[in-house]
C-alpha cells in the first residue's frame, strides 16, 4: 500500500499534470490546425559553389492564429507521437510537389529540386510508398526533382524494409538524402547498402568548423566519405563566408544556410 501511495503521489506530481494537460491542449490545437489548414511550407535554398540555386528544402511552419509562426521543433515531436504527422506530412509533401510543378513551368527554375523531411512514423507507415507516388502523379511533379530526407535513426530500424521502400521510389527517380549525418549511429557497412543519393553534414559540425579541429576533421571526413561512396554532399547551417570557404576548399560543392538565405515563402527563391 505504501509503494502504491508513492506511485500515486508520483502520478499526481503537479509538474507532470501541467505537462500532460499542456500536451493534450497542444494535441487538440494541432488537430484543429490541420482541419483549418494553418500549416504552411517555407523553402530554404541549396546552392552550388557559385551560389546558384540548385533547389530548396521544404520546412513546415504553423501559422497559429494567436501565437504567430510556430517553428517545427514545437510540434513535430507531438505530431509524431499522436500519428498526426501522417496527414501533416502528406500536406507538406503535396505542397512541395505543387511547388515543383510551378517551378518546372519557368526556364530559370525548371531544374530546381525540392527536399522534403520524412519522419520515422511516416516512412514506416505501410502506405508510404503508394502515397508518395500518388502525390507525384496528382501534382504532375517530376519524381527526379524530389528528394526525401531521412535520418540515420529512422534507417537503423528494419534496414531491409527501408531498403525495399527506397528501391521502389528510386526506380521512379525519387532521390534520398541522409539528413543530420554524423549525429546518429550509422554503421559504415550498411551505409554502403542504402540506396542513397546525398549526405547532409549536420550543422553541429559546421558551426565551429573554423575553430574546433574535431568538427573540421569530421566535416572533411564526411565529404571524403560521400565522394568515395559516389554520393553528393551538402553542408547545412552555413552562416559565414569563412565556413563556406573552408568547406569549399575541402571538396564540398553544395551549401545551405543563413549565408545564402533563410527559409521563407517560395517566391523569395526567385530573388538573388
Ligand atoms: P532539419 O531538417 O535539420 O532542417 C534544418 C533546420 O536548420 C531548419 O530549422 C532551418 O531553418 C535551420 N537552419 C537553416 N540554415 C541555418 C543556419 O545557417 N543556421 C542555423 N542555426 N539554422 C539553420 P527549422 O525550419 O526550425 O526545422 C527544424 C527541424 O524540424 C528540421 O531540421 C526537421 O527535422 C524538422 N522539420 C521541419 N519541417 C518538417 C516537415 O515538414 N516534416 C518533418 N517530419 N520534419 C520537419
Ligand atoms: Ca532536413
Ligand atoms: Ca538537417
Ligand atoms: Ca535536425
Amino acid at each position: 500500500a505504501k509503494a502504491q501511495g508513492r506511485n500515486t503521489l508520483c502520478f499526481f506530481d503537479p509538474q507532470m499534470q501541467a505537462t500532460a494537460s499542456a500536451r493534450s491542449l497542444l494535441e487538440a490545437d494541432l488537430r484543429q490546425a490541420l482541419a483549418r489548414s494553418e500549416f504552411l511550407v517555407h523553402y530554404q535554398r541549396l546552392v552550388d559553389a557559385d551560389n546558384r540555386v540548385l533547389g530548396a528544402e521544404a520546412l513546415v511552419r504553423w501559422q497559429h492564429p494567436q501565437r504567430g509562426l510556430v517553428p517545427p521543433m514545437e510540434f513535430i515531436g507531438l505530431a509524431e507521437q499522436t500519428g498526426l504527422i501522417l496527414p501533416l506530412g502528406r500536406a507538406v509533401l503535396r505542397s512541395a510537389c505543387e511547388q515543383l510543378a510551378r517551378w518546372a513551368a519557368h526556364a530559370a527554375s525548371a531544374h530546381w529540386t525540392v527536399s522534403v523531411n520524412v519522419s520515422a512514423h511516416e516512412f514506416r507507415h505501410p502506405g508510404f510508398v503508394e502515397q508518395v507516388l500518388a502525390i507525384l502523379q496528382e501534382t504532375g511533379a517530376q519524381p527526379a526533382l524530389l528528394k526525401l530526407e531521412l535520418t540515420e535513426s529512422l534507417l537503423l530500424h528494419d534496414v531491409e524494409d527501408c531498403i525495399a521502400k527506397m528501391q521502389v521510389l528510386r526506380s521512379r527517380g525519387v532521390g534520398f538524402s541522409l539528413d543530420d549525418f554524423g549525429t546518429g549511429y550509422s554503421s559504415l557497412t550498411y551505409l554502403k547498402r542504402l540506396p542513397l543519393d546525398q549526405l547532409k553534414i549536420d550543422q553541429s559540425f559546421v558551426r565551429d568548423v573554423l575553430t574546433d579541429p574535431n568538427d573540421a576533421a569530421i566535416a572533411c571526413t564526411i565529404v571524403t566519405l560521400a565522394q568515395s561512396l559516389g554520393l553528393d554532399v551538402v553542408a547545412e547551417g552555413v552562416e559565414t563566408e569563412g565556413q563556406r570557404q573552408f568547406l569549399l576548399n575541402n571538396g564540398c560543392r553544395c551549401f545551405q544556410g543563413y549565408l545564402f538565405g533563410r527559409p521563407g515563402p517560395a517566391e523569395a527563391l526567385l530573388q538573388p
